[in-house]
């Protein structure tokens, strides 16, 4: 049981490169924490340093309490899963699994081990595969042992590098869920990397989102989601991602391709009449307005536009709408989108439609938009004018709540104590 505390990490290689700048990120005590961000946001570099398999350049790494700077890796205690996972190919599944208790050094006896190693390969489903080498395994095999051998140590923390990266996505799924399972189970503090914004999504207690070295927000699946801090944020969490559309602030209106929509107090506020801003509408805050129900017709707007590509995937209906593009802002969209590493085709608006729509490509479509949900964004820096720091605030509570509950649950109806 512990707690890790990143007070004002930064990273300066050798070379002189900054990896990471001033990160601030307290994770609980059996929370599930997930660093994520684009190829090159120092998430391994964070990670790294945590274990210490890199010097900290400046801050304080402190763990339960105890600055850990200067601590050698295996005087932190904390296991970390490699990506290649990292098993010995001579050794049986078996030894690999004990081989920390052998290293150890308060010599466990072999009665212990065997007992040991045996109720982490019942719970990981590995007892039939204990004399095997790891060649003649599958990946996600492969992935279970490098678990097991994580979990036998009775760390106090777990450290997961990309670990699924090089599974099939069904696979990935099954392990994703697997990993979930044991971190509740075993209740121990969780530091994960990923680039992968589903991986993030699902597993996090909390998700700390980095970019270029500087984290952008940290917080719950659904604050990030409902309440992002700034467009990058806004951008990376979400699948489809979230739509961006250039808009100019008139009277009270919002002026933007397709629709108009009521300018947020917010925005009125901080903009004046005739500013640029970047709207952000994610493809299910739209509908087809065939579909609304009449007493809820009056909360959204309704607009007419003409649908490129229909693509139907049997729960839902993806709508593919064209847009002329905004010189001033474009520039900006496209830089974030490579930033993104994304598949994002921003001069198209993405609306996802109920599976049972009519809509067929070609149609000149009534469509539904609920402004409640959108978010306008500051066109240069960024930053969401429109974020609600109270809702946030209730959310985090929440998550909180849930977190908390979670893990006593899991404790109580199958706990997992090595
Ligand atoms: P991520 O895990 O998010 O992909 P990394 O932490 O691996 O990012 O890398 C962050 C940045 O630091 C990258 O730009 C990378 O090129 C740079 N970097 C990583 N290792 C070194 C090193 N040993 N020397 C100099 N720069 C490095």
């Amino acid at each position: 049981m512990s707690t890790i505390e990143m007070n004002h990490i930064t990273k300066v290689y050798g070379d002189g490169f900054k990896a990471v700048t001033d990160v601030n990120i307290d994770v609980a005590d059996g929370e599930f924490l997930i660093l994520v961000g684009p190829s090159g946001s120092g998430k391994s570099t964070l990670l790294r340093m945590i274990v210490g398999l890199e010097d900290i350049t400046s801050g304080d790494l402190v763990i339960d309490g105890t600055r850990m700077n200067d601590r050698a890796p295996r005087d932190r205690n904390l296991s970390m899963v490699f990506q290649n996972y990292a098993l010995y190919p001579h050794l049986t599944v078996f030894e690999n699994i004990a081989f920390p208790l052998r290293l150890s050094k308060n010599k466990v006896p072999e009665s212990k081990i065997k007992e040991m190693v045996g109720e982490i390969a019942d719970s990981l489903e590995l007892r039939e595969h204990l004399d095997r080498k790891p060649a003649n395994l599958s990946g996600g095999q492969r992935q279970r042992v490098a678990m097991g051998r994580a979990i036998i140590r009775s760390a106090n923390g777990f450290l997961f590098d990309e670990p699924l990266s090089n599974l099939d996505a069904k696979l990935r799924g099954q392990m994703r869920t697997e990993i979930a399972r044991l971190q509740r189970r075993l209740g121990i503090t969780t530091v994960y990397v990923t680039h992968d914004q589903t991986e993030a999504m699902t597993l996090g207690d909390r998700v700390a989102v980095l970019r270029r070295g500087v984290l952008q927000q940290v917080a719950s699946p659904r604050e990030l989601y409902e309440q992002p801090v700034n467009l990058f944020v806004a951008g990376f969490i979400g699948s489809p991602p979230m739509n961006f559309l250039p808009a100019t602030v008139g009277d009270n209106v919002l002026e933007m391709p397709f629709v108009n929509l009521p300018l947020p107090e917010a925005v009125g506020k901080a903009k004046n009449k005739g500013d640029l801003v970047i709207v952000g509408v994610r493809p299910e805050a739209f509908e087809d307005a065939n579909l609304v129900e009449e007493v809820h017709r009056h909360e959204g707007v309704t607009f007419t536009a003409t649908v490129d590509v229909t693509e139907w995937l049997g729960n839902e209906k993806y709508a593919y709408l064209p847009f002329e593009p905004h010189k001033d802002v474009q520039q900006a969209l496209n830089e974030l989108d490579r930033e993104l590493d994304g598949e994002a085709m921003r001069t198209q608006l993405v609306v996802s439609l109920d599976g049972s729509s009519k809509i067929r490509q070609g149609d000149d479509a009534e469509l539904w938009v609920n402004p409640d949900s959108i978010h306008v964004f500051d066109a240069e820096s960024g930053d969401n004018l429109t974020r609600d720091e109270s809702k946030a605030r209730q959310i985090a509570d929440e998550s909180e709540e849930d977190r908390k509950r979670e893990l006593a649950r899991a404790q109580e109806k199958e706990p997992l104590k090595v």
